[in-house]
C-alpha cells in the first residue's frame, strides 16, 4: 500500500510511519520541518527506498500544494494527523487568535490536505482517508466542557470526515475520523494510559477493518463506534 502520513516527525505521526514500514508498505511522510526530523530521517536508511519525507506545513496553502505535487499516485491511504492541543483553553484564559489557530491545523487543514491529494485517491481505485480526531471532538461525549479551542476543532474536523464519506462515495473514497485513545505522547503527557505504539496498532488494525457500510463514522482505535 502506498500511505501518506501527515505530522509524521514525533508521537504517534512517527510511530504510524514505523509501523507502517514493518508491514511492509511505502510511505509519504510530511513533516513541518525534515531538516530536524531526526528520527524519521532515521528511519528511511532501513526502508529500503519505501520512506519518502517530504516537507509539509499543513497550515500553509503552498505548502500542501508543493506536497501534493510531489507524491506520486496511487495513494491507497491518507492519514491526516498532524494536528496541536492549544493551552490554555479555558473560557476565563481563552485567545481566539490560538483557537483560530487551533480550528486551521486540526480542522481545515485536513480538508484541504485531503482535496488536494484526491487525483492520487481516486487512482487508487478504493482509498481510505482517515483523520485524527479525538473524544473531545464529541459533542455527545462533553461532560465538563472547556478545551474550546480543541474540542470546536476536533468537532469541525469530525464533520468535515462526515461530508467526505457521502461526497467521495461514488469515487470509492472511504473516510473516517479516529479517536487514537489518550496517548504518551508530547500532546497526551506522561499519564496518559496509552502507548503510542498501541494506539498505533490499534488504528491500523480498525483501518483495515473499516469498509464502506462505516464510511463517515468515527471510531475509536479498539474500533469502537463513537457517539457525535
Ligand atoms: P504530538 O504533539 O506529539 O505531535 C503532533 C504532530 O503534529 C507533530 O508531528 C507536529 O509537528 C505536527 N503538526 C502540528 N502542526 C502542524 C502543521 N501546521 N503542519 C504539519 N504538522 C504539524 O501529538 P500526538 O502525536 O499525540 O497527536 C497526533 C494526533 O492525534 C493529533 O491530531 C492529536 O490531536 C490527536 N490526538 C492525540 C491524543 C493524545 O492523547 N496524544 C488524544 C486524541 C487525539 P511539529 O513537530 O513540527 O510541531
Amino acid at each position: 500500500m502506498n500511505i501518506v502520513i501527515t505530522g509524521a516527525n514525533r508521537g504517534i505521526g512517527l510511530e504510524l510511519v514505523r509501523q507502517c514500514l514493518t508491514r511492509g508498505d511505502t510511505v509519504h511522510a510530511g513533516a513541518r520541518a525534515p531538516e530536524h526530523a531526526a528520527e524519521l530521517s532515521a528511519l528511511v536508511q532501513g526502508s529500503g527506498g519505501r520512506l519518502h519525507v517530504h516537507a509539509l506545513d499543513v497550515a500553509n496553502e503552498a505548502s500542501v500544494r508543493a506536497f501534493a505535487a510531489a507524491i506520486p499516485g496511487p495513494v491507497h491511504l491518507l492519514i491526516n494527523n498532524a494536528g496541536v492541543r492549544s493551552r490554555p483553553d479555558g473560557l476565563s484564559d481563552l485567545d481566539t487568535d490560538d483557537l483560530t489557530r487551533t480550528f486551521q491545523v486540526n480542522a481545515v487543514a485536513a480538508l484541504r490536505v485531503t482535496q488536494a491529494l484526491l487525483p492520487q485517491l481516486r487512482a487508487a481505485g478504493g482509498a481510505k482517508v482517515a483523520s485524527i480526531s479525538s473524544n473531545l471532538g464529541s459533542v455527545t461525549d462533553n461532560s465538563w466542557g472547556g478545551a474550546y479551542g480543541y474540542r470546536m476543532s476536533k468537532a469541525a474536523l469530525n464533520m468535515a470526515m462526515r461530508s467526505l464519506g457521502h461526497d467521495l462515495k461514488q469515487d470509492g473514497i472511504l473516510a473516517f475520523a479516529l479517536s487514537p485513545g489518550w496517548v504518551r505522547t508530547d500532546m497526551g503527557g506522561s499519564e496518559a494510559p496509552t502507548s503510542v505504539e498501541m494506539s498505533v496498532s490499534g488504528l491500523l488494525t480498525v483501518l483495515g477493518h473499516l469498509s464502506a457500510e462505516d464510511t463517515g463514522g468515527f471510531f475509536d482505535f479498539e474500533g469502537k463506534r463513537l457517539p457525535w
